[in-house]
């Protein structure tokens, strides 16, 4: 019988047979999940355990089947359950329900959104040098302009604001403008830096580069920087050093972690000219979406760029990329980032070896030349195969 993943003592605990929640998803997530899902169960298998995958819906098909895109109980199951794992959600552009992951992000309090970015040997890439790139993207999940709060242009509530602003604060809106709101706290800012830090506290990593926006909104995005600098001095004082103050061996990797910070637009250029300068990247939401998505073109697209959200013990593990419509139903799609996000999910719960494995399969798939075609038509040396194939390549590499 299949336990439940629990917490004692604050500290998770993780049983061997533990239940999971999936949700397929809209758009290719079903072929996605069907190719991923028997690579990670078998991991688990391989080194002594075994996941309980538990199906639940979000979605079109929980809104076909129950009325509603986001269950109660499927939220409740992600929360129950501690660990769960996700295909892609759409969310239309413009009007209509709101995102689905930003919902989910929010109810569960999935405050980090993190990326690691890497390449892997045999994947195409835009850039000479795709190896120079390893970095793991923290991304904050809950606030910036992805809180959700914007009115209509018009509407009584967008008018009143902008009357406030106007005639309390002395601003000049055009009232006729739509408005959105960009909050961003201490405490959340600070949670994101902390976790960034302690990864790189724990894998021994050279460096955390705080990305934002300071020179301009200087309140919101400065602030960020500011409480970055702030918690890790701190709360991790001994193992931290601000850039300028950081000695060769700390710049070498040998010594102290060096806390850097990057407007957002160099960013963009740093990490194309200067990658090997980089490694834990901590950053607001918006900066964190664009980003992530700008880096993984440099491992092969969106593909192959895994990802998940963490809580305070509570995790959902998903794709960076999106429900790729024009793919779906076609067994087309690369199922590579979800492979991935699920290696991060194995990770979480304590099973580094379960976590290579699945990233070797990965690797020896794609040293023997067969990817998507996402992958192939961009060289002349790898051969394109569908989803399905794919994925049963990578778990017959998994040894
Ligand atoms: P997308 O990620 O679906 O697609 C962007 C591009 O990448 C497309 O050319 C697509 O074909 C390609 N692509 C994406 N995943 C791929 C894969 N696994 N294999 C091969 N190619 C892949 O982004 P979009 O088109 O901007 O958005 C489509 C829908 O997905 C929207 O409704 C959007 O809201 C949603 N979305 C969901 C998530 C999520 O669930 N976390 C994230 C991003 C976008």
């Amino acid at each position: 019988m299949p336990r439940e993943i629990t917490v004692v003592d604050g500290r998770l605990s993780v049983p061997d047979d533990p239940v999971i929640p999936f949700v397929e998803g809209d758009g290719v997530g079903p072929e996605l999940w069907a190719a991923a899902s028997p690579t990670l169960e078998k991991a688990a298998r391989e080194t002594g355990r075994n996941i309980a995958f538990k199906k639940i819906v979000a979605g079109a098909e929980a809104f076909k089947d129950k009325g509603t895109h986001l269950p109660g109980e499927t939220l409740d199951a992600m929360r129950k359950f501690r660990a769960s794992i996700k295909g892609p959600l759409a969310t239309p552009v413009g009007g209509g329900i709101r995102s689905l992951n930003v919902a989910i992000r929010q109810a569960l309090n999935l405050y980090a959104c993190v990326r690691p970015i890497s390449h892997v040997p045999g994947a195409p890439s835009p850039v000479l040098r795709p190896d120079l790139l390893d970095v793991v993207v923290f991304r904050e999940n809950t606030e910036d302009v992805y809180a959700g709060i914007e009115y209509a242009s018009g509407t009584p509530e967008a008018r009143g604001l902008i009357e406030y602003l106007n005639a309390v604060l002395g601003n000049e809106i055009n009232p006729k403008s739509a408005i959105g709101v960009k909050p961003m706290s201490e405490t959340a800012s600070k949670r994101l830096v902390r976790a960034a830090l302690n990864l790189a506290v724990k894998k021994k990593l050279p460096s955390v580069t705080l990305v934002h926006k300071g020179n301009i909104m200087k309140y919101t995005e400065g602030a960020f920087r500011a409480w970055g600098y702030e918690v890790a001095r701190e709360e991790f004082g001994d193992l931290t050093v601000p850039e300028s103050e950081a000695s060769e061996a700390d710049a070498k990797g040998a010594g102290r972690i060096v806390i850097k910070d990057r407007i957002a637009d160099n960013m963009f250029m740093q990490t194309l000219l200067r990658p090997a300068e980089y490694s834990v990247l901590a950053m607001p939401n918006l900066n964190g979406d664009y980003l992530s998505d700008a880096l993984a073109a440099q491992i092969g697209g969106l593909g192959m760029a895994p990802g998940a959200n963490l809580g305070d013990n509570v995790a959902v593990f998903e794709a960076t990329h999106g429900t790729a419509p024009k793919y779906a139903g076609k067994d087309i799609a690369n199922p590579t980032s979800l492979i991935l996000s699920g290696a991060m999910m194995l990770d979480w719960l304590g099973w580094e070896d379960a976590g290579d494995m699945v990233r070797n399969a990965v690797k020896k798939t794609l040293a023997e030349g067969i990817a998507t075609n996402d992958l192939a038509r961009q060289t002349t040396t790898l051969k394109a195969v569908g989803t399905r194939a794919f994925g049963e390549r990578v778990l017959k590499n998994l040894s």
